[in-house]
């Protein structure tokens, strides 16, 4: 294990790089991506834009995928999370808001990451603020983007495919992270949307 610890004060985040070194044929033999029902607010709700929420904490725009250009993505790809931020503006410390571009969610334990659907992998290692991040092509103009990753399958590297729903990294703090999370972006056509709220409702919730 590599730790390089970033000081932390008030209003500055400085990138921390933990990386986790997997043994070998870890990801080779690990389960592919469970499918969640739904997907619960962090906190009772304390973060932002999260959208509509039902009286159980749970997230009322959710359902297991979006249909987008592509096929079916995963609209939650981690193994276990709750929705802690939501897409779009949000005020931030110090007072100047921004936009957030992606779902964040957290689970403390880490997890497995998952390939939202088929795709090509376009980039797997560090990139600044986001950490380690893996993107992925899925055709059609659509992409994906899973930031502040622990660690990344050593085997991923750019122009290799990756099935859906199969497990590519796991969840952690790397770059600039207030704790273990998710940072999901979707981009279709060059447009980053909003993974809740992207495309048709569907129906019913699968148990
Ligand atoms: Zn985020």
């Amino acid at each position: 294990m590599r730790l390089i610890a970033g000081a932390r004060s008030c209003g500055i985040i400085r990138p921390r790089r933990i990386s986790r070194r997997p043994a070998a044929g870890f990801y080779a033999s690990a389960p592919f991506a469970p499918l969640h029902g739904e997907l619960f607010v962090c906190n009772n709700g304390a973060g932002s834009n999260l959208g509509e929420i039902g009286a159980r904490g749970e997230a009322l725009r959710y359902s297991p995928y979006m249909h987008t250009p592509a096929g079916a993505l995963l609209r939650n790809p981690t193994e276990a999370a709750c929705l802690s931020s939501g897409f779009g503006w949000r005020n931030s410390m110090g007072g100047a808001g921004r936009e957030h571009v992606g779902l964040d969610l957290a689970n403390r334990g880490g997890g497995f990451i998952y390939a939202a659907a088929d795709g090509w992998v376009t980039h797997a290692g560090w990139r600044g603020a986001y950490g380690n991040v893996v993107e992925l092509d899925h055709g059609h103009g659509v992409r994906t983007l899973y930031a502040h990753l622990a660690e990344i399958d050593p085997r991923l590297a750019p122009g290799m495919f990756v099935p859906a729903r199969a497990p590519m990294a796991r969840m952690g703090a790397t770059g600039n992270a207030t704790g273990v999370h998710l940072h999901y972006e979707v981009m279709v056509q060059g447009l980053r949307v909003d993974p809740l709220r992207y495309g048709p409702a569907e129906d019913a919730p699968v148990s």
